[in-house]
């Protein structure tokens, strides 16, 4: 099994020279690698037990990433209605049914704004029946269930159980089968999202198999969606989800259920390893024993690490080739004490002005950033495939 060894055989480590220039034109920079973002792509449209798949967003939603994922004919999974505008806005023609929207807490307006695009959209509770049957009339629907156990790399991702605010409980199916009924409506999917930065292979036919149980009492579903969550390593020593090992428990699943669709929702899993962020560093200072590497932005561009503890591998670009025989914590200029990208860091002796290289940065990086301290975050840019050297 490969293990993603601090960057060993990394993209950006064919690319460093390209990098490098693209960090003396903009910095500090996003850049997403069109390759990698295109072998992800790949890999998921692989999947022979899957359906359609869906790219979740709010991932990353830079419209260079997105024109990747729309070529490679991924749909597209949004929370919002800014996200489904947004698609619009940048794909005037691409079909509705390209669309899913999968909102959390959403307004009436969202939901009958996304009926009107044409998208495909889930319910996450029983207050769109109850309350605004007239606008449920006649609509195919998916409903969001919770599967009652979450999964996924940090509490805060974990999207299931009684104390999430995703997805209709077991209890009420009842329930939802008989408004849906009473208002017209048809539920033709079941939908589950159980967290995300999973790694174990059968998280998603356990799914199919909890949707299969609970599609009993709906008689129209056709489809079922297993959500996203789909995770890569971070840190050194984890393994890699076995995207062919998940394909063979869902062939298993369909083989006993041929009725059924499988759709999917990858976000992380498509972008994650395909983003660096690019920052230079703008002090060094010891404090006693402990030594600090300050880049010129921190958790306003990326706050994985302050809001999850997140692991991201760092290296110094500039000297890349040189021995990492210092050990240090890599902070960003927020005033806050958990603006830390990275602590005990082996890194080589660094000076003011290289560019530090934060790997695995391409899912929840940009899209969660923030003008905290009105430092504006990271730029973005996607860098093109090579171009094969002259003969
Ligand atoms: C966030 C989200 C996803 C994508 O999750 P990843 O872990 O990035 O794959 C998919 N579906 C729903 C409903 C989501 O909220």
């Amino acid at each position: 099994m490969t293990r993603g060894r601090s960057g060993a055989g990394a993209w950006w480590r064919h690319r460093r020279e390209d990098l490098l220039a693209l960090a003396r034109q903009e910095h500090p920079l996003y850049v997403y690698d069109a390759a990698s973002l295109d072998a992800a792509a790949a890999a998921v449209r692989g999947l022979a037990a899957v359906d359609r798949s869906f790219y979740a967003v709010k991932a990353n939603c830079h419209p260079g990433v997105l024109a990747r994922f729309r070529q490679a004919g991924l749909g597209f999974e949004c929370v919002s209605l800014p996200e489904l505008e947004h698609l619009r806005a940048h794909f005037p023609d691409l079909p509705g049914e390209r669309l899913l929207f999968t909102p959390n807490f959403a307004p009436r307006e969202e939901y009958a704004r996304a009926w009107e695009m044409g998208a495909w959209v889930t319910l996450d509770s029983l207050h769109p029946f109850r309350t605004w049957p007239d606008l449920c009339a006649g609509r195919e629907v998916f409903l969001r269930l919770d599967p009652g156990i979450g999964r996924g790399h940090h509490p805060h991702v974990r999207t299931a159980g009684a104390q999430s605010k995703f997805g209709i409980a077991p209890d009420e199916l009842d329930d939802a089968a008989r408004l849906a009924a009473a208002c017209g409506a048809r539920v033709v999917g079941l939908h589950a999202h159980t967290g995300s930065g999973i790694r174990t292979s059968e998280a998603w036919a356990e799914t199919a198999e909890f949707l299969s149980a609970a599609a009993t009492r709906f008689p129209g579903v056709r489809i079922l969606d297993l959500g996203g969550g789909l995770g890569v390593p971070e840190r050194p020593s984890q393994s890699r989800l076995d995207l062919a090992a998940v394909d063979a428990t869902l062939r298993h699943f369909k083989e006993s259920h041929p009725g059924l669709e499988l759709w999917l929702e990858p976000g992380r899993f498509l972008v994650a390893a395909a983003g660096v962020l690019l920052a230079r560093v703008v002090q060094v200072k010891s404090k006693g024993d402990v030594i600090f590497v300050g880049l010129e932005t921190g958790m306003n561009s990326l706050i994985r690490p302050a809001l999850y503890g997140a692991y991201h591998p760092i290296v110094n670009l500039t000297r890349l080739d040189q021995p990492a025989t210092l050990t240090a914590h890599v902070v960003g200029p927020i005033c806050e004490t958990g603006d830390i990208l990275g602590r005990s860091r082996r890194l080589a002796p660094s000076e003011e002005g290289d560019v530090f290289l934060i790997a695995n940065a391409g899912a929840y990086g940009r899209v969660m950033s923030s003008w905290y301290n009105l430092r504006p975050p990271a730029g973005e840019r996607v860098l093109e495939a090579a171009l094969s050297p002259p003969l």
